[in-house]
């Protein structure tokens, strides 16, 4: 089988076949291998899995360990995302040592990683799978495309979808909402919408993967017209699609759809509105200025406001200079226990109440408060490289700091001035403790200017929300070296160019 047919909508496809064929990885599967069945039965053997795997209700479950009940590595399926390093690493051992290696153990590995955050692992291990002789299916595909979109390799996610069109997999709604989000967190939105306005019949969750995802981009107008679409369709939104309609409300400063769509929620469709939902609302509403409403919507809420909505409160109040509802904020933050240890620590020792924080410290290592590694990721050269703060893990890494602190002299001579306000943003502890100059999307873009043209366009994907500093500090970057930099954070994308972002400064 030659990967010689792009993938429809797929523009860049001919040039990437033909970087395939140079690059030692992604490799190609080798289906004419000896042992492997061949090509028009395998496509046939796969046809039907893919069927009867659609029939599967657990597909629809995202934790699926009853699938994986039988397997060593159920408990990694189980585990939570972001968390288990640890136990990975056990559980490939098992697996290494295991003779015959079957696909539902591929597939507990894969999901594995990529559930935490292991996305180079996830797809090395895919493209292992491959080579293996075995056939991929509709599990191996999405787990591989989630860690393609979550780690933003844009050329390794074209390379999935072309071996699944090659083997003619059947695309499931869920295979059809792994590749719009795909496309959509890599960059390409207008293939995301290219693959959504191909399919006839759509599926709730692929209207909104494809919403949210809009949002993402800060689309904000065509998130309306599309949820037009959606009720003309005739499908029913649920309380995810609202999630993502009023995200886009507050990415887009859309505060008068917001009420609309917050009220349309419940009396027109009988959902409750659920915390994030609130979330959501509140956010638009700090964002525009109009705090007293966001704070009156606060206290009539019918659910415990968790800490992303005094965050977003608090933040507003920062930027509209709102002292005394900050003060009420940091205390609702304060007494209401909700584990954000970091960000409450942060508040503190941003307003010089170092015995305060200090305090949260040692409570938050008294209790071993798990907390999530701040990466970033950046697809270049064919590979998924990955960064930490501080890393020196690179092979790289003496050229890349050289690279960064001549970026620092440069922004520096441009005028920026490390900030270390970061306050309301969910900052990792490691990048709290490192120096700012080393985050990992910083290293993550020196990096990608080592490696690339002037002038080609920058590409970081993030798995936390950006510091105040690393975006100043990108803005800067953009200008000096006339370069487009996009970053997708946690939350969405920023597109910094000629000295500004997409988001306006307030994300
Ligand atoms: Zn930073
Ligand atoms: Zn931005």
């Amino acid at each position: 089988g030659a990967l010689s047919v792009p993938p429809p909508g797929c523009p860049e496809a001919p040039a990437l076949s033909r970087h395939l064929r140079r690059s030692p990885h992604p490799r190609r599967p080798r289906l004419s291998r000896p042992h492997a069945a061949k090509p028009s039965h395998l496509r046939k053997a796969y046809t039907f899995r893919a069927r009867s795997l659609a029939c599967f209700p657990f597909l629809l479950v995202p934790n699926f360990a009853s699938r994986d009940a039988l397997s060593p590595f159920h408990w990694i399926s189980v585990s939570r995302p972001d968390a288990q390093g640890g136990q990975l690493d056990k559980a490939y051992q098992i697996f290494k040592r295991m003779p015959v290696k079957d696909l539902v153990s591929w597939n507990s590995m894969i999901a594995g990683a990529a559930r935490s955050s292991h996305l180079k692992d996830a797809m090395n291990l895919f493209s292992r799978l491959v080579n293996s002789g075995l056939v991929p299916d509709g599990f191996s595909f999405s787990s591989v495309l989630s860690a393609c979109a979550r780690a933003g390799a844009r050329c390794y996610g074209m390379w999935v979808h072309q071996l699944m069109d090659e083997l003619g997999v059947e695309k499931n709604h869920l295979l059809i909402s792994a590749l719009v989000d795909m496309y959509a967190k890599c960059g390409r939105i207008d293939v995301s919408v290219e693959i959504f306005n191909n399919i006839k019949r759509l599926h709730l969750s692929t209207w909104n993967t494809m919403i949210s995802n809009l949002a993402g981009h800060g689309l904000g107008s065509d998130v309306v017209m599309l949820f037009h679409r959606m009720e003309l369709s005739g499908v029913v939104p649920d309380g995810v699609t609202f999630v993502a309609l009023l995200t886009a409300c507050s990415h887009c400063g859309m505060v008068e759809e917001a009420r609309q769509y917050f009220e349309t929620m419940s009396t027109k469709y009988s959902i409750t509105p659920k915390v994030e939902h609130y979330g959501a609302m509140v956010d638009t509403l700090s964002r525009a200025g109009l705090l007293d409403e966001a704070y009156n919507l606060v206290r009539s809420m019918a659910v415990k406001p968790d800490a992303v909505i005094w965050r977003a409160l608090l933040s507003a109040c920062r930027r509209y200079h709102q002292t005394k509802l900050g003060d009420v904020t940091i205390e609702q933050i304060a007494c209401q226990g909700s584990g954000d240890y970091t960000l409450l620590s942060n508040i503190y020792s941003s307003i010089n109440r170092w015995d305060d924080s200090e305090e949260v410290w040692k409570e938050m290592k008294k209790k071993k408060v798990r907390k999530i590694k701040g990466l970033s990721w950046v697809e270049l050269g064919g590979s998924t490289h990955e960064f930490k703060a501080g890393d020196r893990s690179h092979p790289d890494s003496d050229d890349i700091y050289r690279v960064l602190h001549g970026l620092l002299k440069k922004a520096k001579a441009e005028g920026y001035t490390p900030s270390t306000e970061l306050v309301t943003k969910d900052v990792s502890q490691e990048e709290r403790e490192e120096n700012l100059s080393f985050h990992s999307e910083k290293l993550a873009v020196a990096y990608s200017v080592l490696k690339t043209g002037p002038g080609t366009e920058i590409l970081v994907s993030k798995n936390l929300q950006a510091c105040g500093d690393c975006h100043e500090w990108m803005k800067i970057i953009s200008k000096a070296l006339c370069r487009v930099i996009i970053m997708r954070d946690r939350v969405r994308f920023h597109r910094f160019e000629s000295g500004c972002c997409s988001c306006k400064d307030y994300w």
